[in-house]
């Protein structure tokens, strides 16, 4: 019961604080939807990497404001790093009137005043009709930003598209003019020449990411009726493995729909780029469309396996967080990072249910679905932060964690978690302990169910943006012990607020499984991190907390040179290490600004372990049968 008063309480404080962090650029705002807000997308010169944003706004006649200010967003929802999108923008102008397609007009400058880090303020001058131009560099391929090149222009409206301050919630339309000969391809499309599209609000226009290019390629299929678009955009040799490729989406599209029934959307499309350029990766979910970008080519050996692996995590958000959603996570305040308790549910489950839908879609078979569970497992339970950082506080940290830039030293590595795995491991767990504990009668799909049902299709729209309304983490706790018949009070507050190891024997005795915990393969490290950013040398990237590293004085940015007064490298220093034993002095020579300085690494224990699911002895039938009801997902 005393989550309930502190809800209240921190409801109130959000409430405040949006009411304080608007208040500055609101006091001269109408509060009525402006007459219209229209935009206009062009990319003339695509070397330059430079869309252009044009504006145009009519205001209401009798109401109108001295001046109104336009925002470019810090970040954008499904990432949750700030960013500051402003600093790409360029060449801010704001003219009187709005010129007519086609015409050629001489309108005249308006005075703009550059409010903050990310506002602009225009001055109306007593005129109802405002055009704003300002370009916005983009030379990124990730669902977070954006690109313009030579070969596509490739979009997430949220760091390109700015909005008038106040007026989120007010209808868009959007005009996009691409060079002659290049194709539009959205979520939102009706057609495939279609230049214009109407958006019930920013919100929306900023979730349908656009990809326009001359050589993209279109697959469809069709899954209960509605349309499923395959967009690839392949910058390397396909090696003829597009074909599989989609016949495979459709297998996790049926997989997933079986689990959900049929979305309410009439079509969906996954955009998917194949950069051979072996960095740029993303994936980013939206509620009818999902950006994928993989780093290799599709032809090489692993490319549509990994690809297929993040269509089912994406897909799975069409329900869990694009529409059954946290509370905090739309319609948002773009002044501020977002902060919600519940990513481990959005993306940790996220996680859980990708996986176990490539098992029951038959990509992976039983062995691929519990190696890469034993991989989750072994990740988490190693990882120093798991026994500091509880899911919901990772949760809360999402601005630091999701690819986070960070100008500053930081101990994450030693006191974090991700949100991602440590739900992924939670999900897995309350999954089989409600299968068990219900005699295969109910499951966490039965939770998810319910929790999109009730907070989804059947509660009252609680804002502008989207249906039903968002879940607290409490509510979720409710749901599932509802739904599952036992009280989750103590589960929560032991491995959700709290940081303890989850029961995953109790959980997995119920299909014949359990836990195996080895000393790992993998050579010891003394509490060494490399940092793989600086080639060709041997630089620690980071020490764990209390290892022998740490205790031999070592620092982030050392230098190693030698280790038992041999050279070493990246490449042969685990070998180097291996040739001792627990208790051996180890000399150590590193460089650390202009000076070498010598030490000794004393070894202790191994400290990795790995973790496995293997089968118990004795399995029952009713545990074969719970197991693979779980895993074909019957
Ligand atoms: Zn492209
Ligand atoms: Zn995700």
């Amino acid at each position: 019961m005393d989550c309930i008063p502190r809800n209240k309480f921190i409801r109130s404080l959000l409430l405040l604080s949006l009411l304080l962090s608007s208040a500055a650029f609101t006091l001269a705002q109408p509060e009525q939807p402006l007459r219209s807000i229209a935009y206009r997308l062009a990319m003339p010169r695509p070397v330059s990497h430079l869309f252009e944003v044009t504006m145009e706004v009519e205001l209401p006649e009798d109401q109108l404001p001295k001046s109104i200010d336009f925002q470019m967003a810090k970040w954008s929802p499904g990432r949750y790093a700030v960013f500051d999108f402003a600093k790409n923008v360029q060449q801010f102008e704001a003219l009187g009137g709005i010129c007519p397609r086609g015409a050629q007009c001489k309108m005249p400058t308006f005075p703009v005043n550059r409010m903050d880090d990310q506002t602009w303020r225009v001055s109306t001058m007593n005129t109802h009709r405002l055009t704003i131009r300002y370009k916005v560099f983009g030379n990124d391929l990730s669902g977070t930003f954006s690109q313009l090149d030579s070969r596509h222009a490739n979009y997430n409206g949220g760091s390109i598209f700015m909005y008038v301050v106040n007026h989120k919630p007010d209808p868009v339309r959007l005009e996009i003019d691409p060079p002659a000969g290049w194709h539009i391809v959205n979520g939102r499309m009706t057609s495939m020449d279609q230049r214009e599209w109407q958006f019930p609000n920013w919100d929306i226009l900023i979730d349908t990411p656009t990809e326009i290019a001359p050589d993209s390629t279109l697959d469809e299929f069709r899954v209960d009726g509605k349309l499923y678009r395959v967009m690839v955009h392949s910058f390397g040799d396909e090696g003829g493995k597009r074909a599989a490729l989609v016949r495979d989406i459709e297998k996790i599209v049926r997989a997933e729909t079986a689990m959900w029934g049929p979305p309410e959307f009439d079509s969906y499309t996954f955009l998917i780029h194949f950069a051979a350029d072996d960095h740029s990766g993303d994936g980013m979910e939206h509620l009818t469309s999902t950006q994928i970008i993989e780093p290799g080519a599709l032809g090489e050996t692993g490319v549509s396996g990994d690809t297929l692996d993040t269509v089912a995590h994406e897909f799975f958000h069409v329900w869990n967080v694009k529409r059954l959603r946290p509370v905090e996570l739309g319609p948002w305040d773009f002044t501020r990072p977002a902060n919600t308790r519940g990513l481990w549910i959005a993306e940790g489950f996220t996680n859980y249910y990708g996986h176990l839908m490539m098992r029951r879609s038959s990509i992976w078979d039983d062995t691929r679905f519990f190696r890469t569970e034993n991989q989750t497992v072994t990740g988490i339970e190693n990882a120093p932060g798991s026994h500091l950082m509880s899911a919901e506080e990772s949760s809360l940290l999402a601005p630091f964690l999701d690819d986070a830039p960070h100008a500053q030293q930081t101990n994450l590595a030693n006191t974090s978690i991700s949100y991602y795995p440590k739900g992924e491991v939670i999900g897995l767990v309350l999954d089989l302990l409600i299968r068990g504990k219900t005699n295969g009668k109910l499951s966490l799909d039965d939770v998810m169910r319910r929790m999109y049902d009730e907070f989804y299709l059947k509660s009252p729209n609680a804002t502008y943006y989207l249906r039903g309304r968002g879940y607290t983490t409490e509510d979720f706790q409710r749901v599932a012990s509802e739904t599952s018949g036992f009280d989750l009070t103590d589960f929560f507050q032991r491995y959700v607020r709290g940081c303890e190891v989850l029961p995953y024997d109790d959980a997995l005795a119920y299909v014949g499984m359990h836990l195996v915990r080895e000393q790992a393969r993998e050579p010891f490290n003394a509490g060494i991190g490399v940092d793989w950013e600086k080639p060709g040398t041997l630089t620690i990237g980071s020490v764990r907390n209390d290892s022998p590293a740490e205790d031999a004085g070592l620092q982030e940015g050392d230098e190693i040179i030698s280790l038992g007064r041999k050279n070493v490298s990246r490449e042969n220093w685990l070998v180097a290490l291996a040739r001792y034993k627990q208790g051996d002095r180890v000399p150590v020579t590193v460089k650390r600004d202009r000076r070498t300085i010598q030490t000794a690494i004393v070894l202790r224990e191994p400290e990795r372990f790995e973790y496995k699911i293997e089968e118990r002895k004795n399995v029952t039938p009713t545990q074969k049968a719970l197991r693979a009801a779980w895993l074909k997902g019957l």
